[in-house]
């Protein structure tokens, strides 16, 4: 019989209690006896949850009290070196030193999970001593079934995903520190299996990317050892994010299930099922219910795909579950009150999933008496909000088809326009600025929430900013910078801020989802056509830039980066909604521009974010993004100088398309990894404006003038000086006051500094 699966929840909770629970205990408000009870309710009504909905393999140890990579690394007892470490369990303490730092100690590394908007904790294996300081999956399992009586599935990071996501260890190491792994994981499948514990969930993601050779012969050896180690206990091999690359080689291994995920990798694992078939001794965990997108499934199209797999698959051998951890979707739509119904109900978090995986189950083994209505009610809602008016906007379909064939140039080349330009500004050698915004005080997040509340008036809070503006306009020409900014005051976030002014775009209430540790994004929905209302920055650049004779330049958040960091329909190929975002913004640029504003930037921070995991889909993906850039700004005169701003690092894979955005000015993280780009710039060239960042944001040490100076000489030793700006990493708005000033005017002498000796 057909059996349902979920291969992990939200661990947030419905109402952001695991976010508050950390908060207090970090900020010494929650001892940690309390802290463990209150995430332990949590956990337990999280599985009593999926208990009740029916899921037939309910995942344990899939919670975490910070991050399940960061789990498995203090698991194994692997302390970066810097930490101090005696053996044996890992108190909290160090455990959130890792992931935070402490006042000895940097916080590890923390970075993307594969193409998704969470972020995990890089283990450092350097100097590590593997051992098992606890069987985390086992306690798990206990758990569950002492206090609930869930027969759960224990979830475990693989080693191959754990080794290949680590860092701190040469490549050739590999197999050493496999061989240092392999017998902690048997020792916990072996606990597992004489527990009694039937079912493994062992992930895998890292098999969607082309495994080298040597890779393939350590997967094979990892799960031969399994095999033999654990004859009894059933391991499903769980892959997910994209269809797997090497799938002959993937089922011949070993293990008693193969997980695939059939909505994001549905044509590349469909292909493959049907050249190759799969293997009857195995069962297949069918990834048919979107675990990261927030859309209710058409019941009936998921039918459809699943037809398809019993061409290939006996139905006792298919097991329905989430395409991946149900960890990237909120927990629940019940709580919203303000959406429309349509959108409502045309909308599924984790909670909603779970209900499509158990009524999919109950459709596909048979029992349609009792589900026929709640079938139909799945197809009305979806097909109304599919056919839905309010999505609709003939004029702006047809505008961006009319693009179709068009190359989004500005008029010039780059090297007419910079003269024009400099023609124009006057600017000095090393032209400095900043990237956006100023400290958001308590102050101004205070007066946000009173007009909010309509405590204020519009005129009163409107009042407010400009206050701000006139300040940060006199501190900024004092400081001496050359191009000024209006400090973003009346932005909360630099998506939401535009999605409210779009149309096109809905909130949510509640719509939380784990980003890092315990911060928590609630992403805006992009559900139908977007367009251009009405101006939405004009009134405060123009404001500034009345106060002063320097520049002020616009500010606005690009296409890629707003789409990239909403939840987007799934009717349209991403690249439209690029385009409509783009040709939205272009409107904004424009009015900036008629309102007397020259310089404007476009923040594309996200674009890397995007990136498809596969390396053939990537090129596409970035010729859109470029594509929508130039949409949204090639229409300027020459004299108008388009800046954009990115916050990573990892620039050299990206130079020729971000060369290809032609913007005058991009500006660019640098300090927290200065020698690996100014290495990118040695071996390519970027003839451009570029700012790299003389210092980093993100903390509230004011960095001095011979730190920075050394910043600008290595910087010009690679870089073009006549192209050359001056300005920190990132937007200041996580700052001080205080602070910020110190830097910048640390930052204008370093520059002078520069210049003199230029
Ligand atoms: N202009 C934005 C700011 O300064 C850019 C933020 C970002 O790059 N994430 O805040
Ligand atoms: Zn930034």
């Amino acid at each position: 019989m057909m059996k349902s699966s979920n291969l992990g929840y939200p661990r947030i909770g419905a109402d952001r209690e695991w976010k508050k629970a950390l908060e207090a205990f970090w900020a010494g408000k929650l001892q940690e006896e309390e802290l463990r009870s209150q995430l332990q309710e949590l956990r337990l009504n999280h599985l009593k949850k999926q208990q009740e909905k029916g899921i037939d393999y309910i995942p344990v140890n899939d919670f975490s009290y910070y991050d399940h990579i960061l789990d498995t690394a203090t698991m194994f007892g692997i302390i970066p070196k810097r930490f101090s470490y005696d053996g044996g369990v890992v108190p909290l303490s160090l455990y959130y030193g890792i992931a935070r730092g402490t006042k000895d100690a940097t916080a590890s590394e923390m970075t993307k999970w594969f193409n998704t908007n969470y972020h995990y904790i890089v283990p450092e294996l350097d100097g590590a001593v593997p051992v098992l300081t606890e069987n985390k999956p086992l306690i798990a399992y206990r758990e569950a079934k002492e206090k609930l009586g869930i027969e759960g599935k224990p979830v475990i990071v693989g080693p191959l995903t754990f080794l290949k996501l680590s860092k701190g260890y040469s490549r050739t190491e590999t197999d050493a520190w496999l061989n240092q792994l392999l017998p902690l994981y048997v020792q916990i499948l072996q606990e597992l299996a004489s527990e009694g514990v039937q079912w493994v969930q062992i992930d895998e993601p890292i098999l969607t990317s082309k495994l080298s050779v040597e890779d393939l012969n350590r997967l094979k050896t990892i799960y031969e050892t399994f095999a033999s180690a654990v004859p009894t206990l059933n391991i499903m091999l769980q892959t997910y994010f994209e269809s797997v690359e090497q799938y002959k080689e993937i089922i011949q291994l070993p293990v008693q299930g193969l997980g695939l995920d059939f909505v994001h990798g549905l044509s590349g694992n469909l292909a493959s099922l049907q050249s190759l078939g799969f293997p009857e001794n195995k069962v297949l965990g069918a990834g048919v219910i979107d675990g990261r997108g927030i859309w209710k499934a058409s019941l009936r199209g998921k039918q459809e795909v699943l037809k398809k797999l019993t061409g290939y698959v006996k139905p006792e051998q298919i097991i329905i579950q989430s395409s991946c951890s149900l960890l990237h979707v909120p927990v629940t739509v019940s709580y919203e009150t303000k959406l429309g119904s349509e959108l409502k109900d045309a909308l599924a978090f984790a909670d909603e999933k779970l209900d499509e995986i158990v009524l999919l189950t109950k459709v596909a083994r048979g029992d349609v008496t009792d589900v026929t209505a709640e079938l139909e009610e799945n197809e009305r809602a979806y097909q109304t909000f599919q056919l839905s008016d309010k999505r609709k906007r003939e004029d702006i379909q047809q505008a961006i088809a009319s693009f179709a064939d068009q190359k989004f140039e500005r008029h010039l080349p780059f090297a007419e326009r910079h003269q024009a330009q400099q023609k124009k500004w006057q600017l000095p050698i090393f032209p400095t600025t900043t990237i956006g915004s100023f400290p958001q005080t308590a102050e101004v997040r205070k007066a946000r929430q009173l007009w909010r509340k309509n405590e204020w008036s519009n005129e009163q809070y409107a009042e407010f900013i400009r206050k701000e503006i006139d300040i940060w306009i006199k501190l900024q020409e004092e400081i001496g910078l050359d191009v000024l900014v209006h400090g973003e005051f009346e932005r909360t976030d630099m998506v939401e801020f535009f999605g409210e002014k779009l149309e096109g775009f809905a909130f949510t209430q509640n719509g939380w989802v784990q980003s890092y540790g315990s911060r928590c994004v609630k992403p805006p929905i992009i559900y139908g056509d977007v367009a251009f209302l009405k101006e939405m920055t004009v009134e405060e650049t123009k404001y500034a830039q009345s106060l002063t004779d320097r520049p002020v330049k616009g500010m606005l958040t690009g296409p890629i980066t707003i789409m990239n960091w909403s939840f987007v329909r799934e009717d349209i190929p991403r690249e439209q909604i690029a385009y409509q975002l783009a040709y939205a913004l272009r409107q904004e640029v424009e009015a900036l521009e008629s309102a007397g504003i020259g310089m404007i930037q476009v923040d594309e921070p996200a674009v890397r974010e995007g990136l498809p995991l596969k390396d053939e889909d990537q090129a596409e993906y970035l010729a859109w993004a470029v594509k929508a850039f130039r949409l949204a700004t090639c229409t300027v005169q020459d004299t108008t100088q388009i800046h954009t701003h990115m916050c990573y690092c990892e620039f050299h894979d990206m130079i020729h398309s971000i060369d290809a955005m032609d913007a005058d000015v991009i500006s660019i993280e640098t300090s927290r990894s200065h020698g690996e780009l100014i290495h990118s710039f040695e071996v390519n060239t970027y003839t451009k404006g570029i700012g790299l960042g003389v210092y980093d944001i993100h903390s509230p040490r004011v960095p001095d003038v011979a730190e920075m100076t050394a910043m600008i000489e290595r910087a010009l030793q690679v870089l073009d000086p006549k192209l050359f700006w001056i300005n920190p990493d990132c937007g200041l708005k996580t700052r001080g006051q205080e602070e910020t000033v110190a830097s910048l005017r640390n930052m204008v002498e370093a520059t002078q500094l520069a210049r003199s000796n230029s």
